[in-house]
């Protein structure tokens, strides 16, 4: 495969879409990000990276960071991940990411870890497991991405926070439930730093890298096992692209993870892993042209998981 060819004409596809979207505006420091954005990255299995257009320049990685932060939890439970599936399910949502409707007549128990509610919960397990889950978040980043010179956004994590009633919201709910084993501030503000991570689509790509290596590091060391990499993969096919998760896997046919920065991560089993950015998103979140991208990747190269 001629990765960089099929990248250029990818890219080539998806630039008609990139002023399409929308680009987040609840909060402002995302707004000031330029639409005209583009990029896109894969990392094969064996460590190779390609990229074009602006796929070596950080953006927020905002929900994206709920696919690692789940990869972490269960890489620091040590084979005994099963207890965050009693207090997370894995059911699409049907409802927006930052919705409240479901957790009452649920118990406070969210339907899945890539909405909010799912990733608070994450967040608090993490908080127990590390004692400092957003620090651990950058520290394995940096370490599956290779790259050192990740770090938070000050004025993004700043502006969740300012903006945060809504998560606070959920948070409180699910302590209410007896669902959250740390205190709400504490959670929050460490799921705030989580999805303030600046990363480009090459760092996210190559740490992505474990999901198309069945749970192996680039080094071969195992990270997780290979059930555990699969229903990673599993979930983001069936709730990781907010709630347009069905259309995404009918057009695209893998799984993925978007984030309201407009990156989306997306996994080919057993071949690469790819990362793509435009920060224009649609109604649901997705990133327009990101969505274009993926949907032609898969068609230039046949590679769905189906
Ligand atoms: N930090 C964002 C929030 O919790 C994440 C948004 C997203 O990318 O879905 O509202």
């Amino acid at each position: 495969m001629d990765y960089q060819a099929v990248l250029e004409e990818v890219a080539a596809h998806a630039r008609p879409y990139v002023r399409q979207g929308r680009v987040a505006d609840y909060i402002p420091a995302l707004e000031r990000v330029s639409a005209d954005r583009f990029g896109i990255a894969v990392a094969d299995i064996n460590g190779e990276v390609y990229g074009v257009g602006d796929w070596e320049t950080p953006f927020s990685v905002q929900s994206i960071s709920k696919t690692f932060s789940l990869a972490l939890v269960m890489a620091q439970s040590h084979g005994g991940h099963d207890s965050i599936w009693r207090r997370v399910g894995r059911e699409p949502s049907g409802t927006p990411f930052n919705s409240l409707v479901q957790l009452e007549a649920e118990n406070g128990i969210p339907r899945n870890p890539f909405i909010n509610a799912g990733a608070l919960v994450v967040t608090d397990r993490l908080q127990t497991l590390t004692g400092d889950a957003s620090t651990s978040m950058l520290h394995f980043l940096r370490e599956e991405s290779g790259n050192q010179d990740l770090a938070f956004d000050q004025a993004v994590a700043d502006s969740e926070a300012e903006h945060g009633d809504r998560n606070a919201a959920l948070a409180h709910f699910m302590a209410a439930f007896g669902n959250l084993e740390n205190p709400v501030p504490s959670v929050i503000e460490h799921y705030f730093w989580q999805c303030s991570i600046e990363m480009s689509c090459r760092d996210l790509a190559v740490a992505g890298g474990f999901l198309a290596r069945h749970g192996l590091r680039a080094d071969g060391s195992r990270l997780l096992e290979a059930r555990e990499a699969k229903r990673i993969n599993a979930v983001m096919l069936t709730c990781g692209t907010y709630d347009a998760a069905g259309e995404f896997a009918y057009r695209v046919g893998l799984p993925a993870k978007s984030g309201v920065g407009g990156g989306i991560i997306a996994v080919i089993p057993g071949r690469c892993t790819l990362c793509v950015w435009s920060p224009g998103l649609d109604a649901r979140g997705n990133s327009v042209a990101g969505a274009a991208a993926l949907d032609h990747f898969t068609t230039l190269t046949g590679w769905s998981v189906f």
